[in-house]
């Protein structure tokens, strides 16, 4: 960078609260635009744009603080008013984990945290 009157500023990053998880497998992520392989031990992490990405453990640990709550999302379904929980339905299929397909009519339905 050349520009003359830039000059750069020292920041912080403001706290915000994300949800992620510690994978146990290879995991193939899907973040914007572009496919990457998530090891074992890497974090997926969901970022402040619902966009979901792998983190190496070792960065992790320096840019995130493990707050230990697990979150839980329930599911209603607006078809058959089916309702189940995430911890109920386990391991995410879809890396999207506010969205399932209902186990009942297959329509796609999107989680409430609570
Ligand atoms: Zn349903």
């Amino acid at each position: 960078m050349r520009a003359r009157h830039l000059r750069w500023r020292l920041v912080t990053r403001k706290p915000v609260v994300l949800q992620a998880f510690q994978t146990t497998e290879i995991l193939n992520v899907e973040t914007v635009g572009q496919n990457k392989i998530a090891r074992p031990g890497d974090w997926i992490v969901k970022g402040v744009t619902g966009d979901i990405f792998p983190c190496r453990p070792e960065i992790f640990k320096k840019m995130y603080k493990l707050e230990g709550e697990t979150v839980q999302i329930v599911f209603r379904c607006p078809n058959c008013k089916n309702k189940w929980t995430s911890d109920e339905h386990g391991p995410f299929t879809d890396m999207d984990m506010s969205k399932q397909l209902c186990t009942i009519c297959q329509t796609e339905v999107i989680g409430e945290q609570t």
